[in-house]
Order: C-alpha cells, then sequence, then structure tokens
C-alpha cells in the first residue's frame, strides 16, 4: 500500500574527546554500525507501524548491504524491489564529540546508482501502491521519474525534500503533502523574502505557492504545521506531545513514514499528521534512528 522510494545507508559511528583536524589523526571508541538513510528509515517507521511497506531502493553486494536487507525485513518491509550491485553501499561515517557536536562524510555508493531506469523497472509497483513517499538522497532524475509514474495513475506523492534542492514544477505540483522542516523550508525559500521571516506560517504560504497541494512544516517538539491548497482556512498547527527527548536523529523519518502511511489508509491530512506527530515523538525518547520507532502498541502504550 505505501511504497518508499529512497536511499539506505550504513551509518558508522565513532566517539571522539576531539574531531580531527586537516592531516590529524585521533584514536575513537568501538565503531557502531546503525542502520540508515531516509528512505529505509521512512520504510522501517511505516513498518513497524503496520503499515504494508515496500522499498525501492539500491544497495551493494557487501555486508552493510546485507544488515540493512536484514532489518527491513525484521520490521516487515517487502524488500523485492531492493537491488543489489553496482557500487558498494551508501554510508556515513560519522564522529561524534563529547559535547555531541558531529563530523559527517556521506558517500552515497550505491545510492547514486538508483537511476531512472530502475524506477521504469519497477513501474507496476509504483501504479499498485496508494502512497509512494521520497526524499532527494537519490537521483533528482530517478524521483521526477518515480513522481511522473505515481501522478500518472493518482498514487498519492509524499516528498521530503532532503537534502534540500531545487525541484522541478511537475515534482512539486504532485506533492501532497510537501514535508519540510524548518531548515528545509528556509533552504527551499533561499531568495524569497519569507526565508528572512521567522514565521513557519509564512513558509508554509510561500512553498504552497510553488504548487504543491499540500506542505507539511515540522517543527520539532512545537509540532507541525499544516496548510492545503484547497485549504482556505489558512494553516493549521498541530502540537507534538510532550515527551523528554532523548536522541532526535530520525525524528522527521518516523513522522513522515507515519504520514504516509495514514494518507495511504484514507485519514485527512489533519488527522494524519496528528498520528505522526505522536509517532515523533515517540522517536525523540530512545536513541538512533531506526531502532527509536515504536510499534503501534508502545505508541498506545504511552
Ligand atoms: P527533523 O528530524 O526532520 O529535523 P523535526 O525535528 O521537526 O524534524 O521532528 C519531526 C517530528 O518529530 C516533529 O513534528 C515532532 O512530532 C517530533 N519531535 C521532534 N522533536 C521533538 C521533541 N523534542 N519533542 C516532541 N516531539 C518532537
Amino acid at each position: 500500500d505505501l511504497v518508499v522510494v529512497g536511499s539506505a545507508n550504513a551509518d558508522l559511528v565513532v566517539g571522539v574527546e576531539r574531531r580531527p583536524g586537516a592531516g590529524q589523526t585521533v584514536l575513537g571508541s568501538d565503531l557502531a554500525v546503525h542502520p540508515g538513510g531516509k528512505g529505509a528509515n521512512q520504510a522501517v517507521a511505516a513498518a513497524r507501524l503496520g503499515a504494508r511497506t515496500a522499498l525501492l531502493a539500491r544497495i551493494g553486494d557487501d555486508a552493510h548491504g546485507r544488515m540493512l536487507l536484514d532489518v527491513q525485513r525484521r520490521a516487515g518491509v517487502d524488500t523485492a524491489g531492493v537491488l543489489v550491485g553496482g557500487a558498494p553501499t551508501g554510508v556515513a561515517l560519522i564522529v561524534v564529540d563529547p559535547s555531541g557536536d558531529n563530523s559527517i562524510v556521506v558517500s552515497p555508493g550505491a545510492n547514486a546508482r538508483l537511476g531512472p531506469g530502475d524506477v521504469r523497472a519497477a513501474g507496476a509497483m509504483l501504479r499498485a501502491a496508494r502512497v509512494v513517499s521520497l526524499q532527494l538522497e537519490i537521483p533528482l532524475e530517478s524521483v521526477a521519474e518515480t513522481v511522473r509514474t505515481a501522478a500518472a495513475v493518482d498514487t498519492r506523492v509524499v516528498l521530503n525534500p532532503s537534502p534540500p534542492a531545487p525541484l522541478p514544477d511537475d515534482v512539486l505540483a504532485a506533492c501532497d503533502p510537501l514535508v519540510v522542516n524548518e531548515h528545509e523550508a528556509k533552504a527551499l525559500l533561499a531568495g524569497d523574502p519569507a526565508s528572512d521571516d521567522d514565521s513557519p506560517e509564512a513558509w508554509a504560504e510561500a512553498l504552497l505557492a510553488r504548487g504543491p497541494r499540500s506542505v507539511v512544516v515540522t517543527l520539532g517538539a512545537a509540532g507541525a504545521l499544516v496548510a492545503r491548497a484547497d485549504g482556505g482556512a489558512g494553516t493549521v498547527t498541530v502540537p507534538s506531545p510532550a515527551v523528554r527527548a532523548v536522541d532526535t536523529t530520525g525524528a522527521g523519518d518516523a513522522f513522515t513514514g507515519a504520514l504516509a502511511w495514514r494518507l495511504g489508509a484514507g485519514d485527512d491530512l489533519e488527522t494524519a499528521v496528528r498520528f505522526a506527530v505522536r509517532v515523533g515523538a515517540a522517536a525523540v525518547k530512545r536513541t538512533g534512528a531506526q531502532q527509536s520507532f515504536p510499534t503501534l502498541d508502545e505508541l498506545e502504550d504511552r
């Protein structure tokens, strides 16, 4: 019912006393390897809640790829659309110092080889989906091909433009919603007077003017804001439950995966956002990204 098209990465994390400068070598903690990538994160978030979810992604024929596949399968994701080979699995090399500041190198690897041809080959899967959810950690042409395939059969498109990049008009026009955090909203609006404004309402309105059918701006602990092209009544702010935040990594992906699932299940946008803020809030209560995402039982327990 939900197809996530996007990235899968292994996050390789080492703690250090001080992050190394040019030419420096430092000793660090034992290596931690975590499943990541925004596409893989969204798929796990939705599947763990009980959504019928498939992932279209590309990984390498290597140990990181096998680890990612294993985590997807254990979460219940249909991995028949996960392609293998062409380059090593994408990795993020992350060093974290005691204050929590990090330095990150991303090697997109196989993610960069998920091409428009791969998307065309998965056309049947995309056309059968109720909702397709995308991010921008794969080539933009592949995102555009996915959106065109989906839009042609009225499969709903959810897009989180991260990392932010200029989007073709037809991609923007299909988004229902475009999901952005504050940083992504400002980056997409660079040069627009609204980006100097500190008002998420102004960002949402300015983003709506670019053509998407709806916009959701996530606001961290403050929840999320919903604006619809056909809304008339302006924007609606949906508060997030108050929680003790331990680690916000992946909160946005948990939010978007949950949102895409609920939209596919027939919720209206505001109702789906009311559910998604609870999932985002649950995800910040535990460390890590995918390992912090709640099941439906855990969500209802709190
Ligand atoms: P991103 O992870 O993309 O930066 P946000 O920080 O806006 O996105 O978080 C996404 C969602 O996760 C929010 O809309 C909210 O529901 C939830 N969330 C994030 N941080 C907190 C927090 N400190 N307390 C409660 N909920 C949070």
